[in-house]
């Protein structure tokens, strides 16, 4: 039986059981500590060898060489990205904005129903035509027989 350890992403800090094929080994086997490995080998690496460095900076070189177009098409593909999602929100609101209106409209008509059955006084204006005649208004009283 192994020995348990420390796994030595500060991240994580847990116990593990070393894999008997891999010779000290100092993180477990979760994703993201093999990826502190990683990264910690590659600090290393750059810190100290002088080879390597140069290997990856030609590395990045060629790449940008072969990739000229890289950064622009990136931008470009962000733009759109986020004229689509603009789009899409503003699609959203509109929705949701036929959805309040809906509401609102719903919540009106029962309002208007209620009062409807509601038992006062009122003013009765004689409309003629589109003119409102206010001279003519006489109060009524409307009692309510049923409330529904
Ligand atoms: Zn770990």
């Amino acid at each position: 039986m192994q020995k348990r350890k420390r796994c030595r992403n500060k991240d994580c800090d847990e116990l593990f059981t070393p894999c008997p094929q891999v010779p000290n080994q100092e993180y477990c086997s979760k994703k993201e500590c093999r990826q502190a490995r990683k990264k910690e080998w590659n600090r290393k690496k750059l810190a100290e060898d002088e080879d390597y460095r140069e290997a990856r900076k030609d590395a990045q070189k060629n790449w940008r060489k072969k990739n000229p177009d890289y950064w622009k098409q990136y931008r470009a593909r962000q733009k759109d990205y986020v004229q689509k999602n603009r789009q899409q929100q503003r699609a959203r609101n509109r929705k949701r904005q036929q959805v309040d209106l809906d509401n609102l409209i719903a919540k009106t008509d029962e309002s208007l129903v209620k009062k409807a059955v509601l038992t006062g006084r009122y003013r009765l204006i004689p409309v003629r035509g589109d003119m409102i005649a206010k001279t003519d208004e006489s109060i009524v009283e409307i009692i309510a027989i049923s409330t529904g």
